[in-house]
């Protein structure tokens, strides 16, 4: 088998989430700076709020994830910053006791 890690090209879509749920990756944007324009950019979980220099800090989340039935409307999402962000996401992945 002849194989080149530089000449194929990988299938691109992202796979953490479906983004094709959202209609595409432009609504889903739209939809997550909605999220954040209507928490004033502010974390939920420790209150900080994003500045011009951490412009990327301050994400959307799923209160429910779509895993668990949760839907894609504004009423299901709020900010929370990238490091409460992981801890949550840690957390219900680590179910089986670590921590
Ligand atoms: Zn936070």
């Amino acid at each position: 088998m002849t194989y080149s890690p530089f000449g194929t090209r990988r299938y691109s879509k992202p796979t953490y989430f479906s983004i094709e749920a959202y209609g595409g990756q432009e609504k889903w944007k739209a939809l997550a700076d909605k999220c954040k324009a209507r928490d004033q950019y502010t974390c939920k979980a420790c209150g900080y709020v994003q500045n011009k220099v951490n412009f990327r800090f301050i994400q959307a989340d799923h209160i429910i994830p779509l895993s668990k039935k949760g839907t894609n409307k504004l009423s299901n999402l709020q900010s929370l910053c990238i490091i409460c962000h992981k801890k949550k996401t840690n957390r219900s992945r680590k179910r089986r006791g670590f921590l």
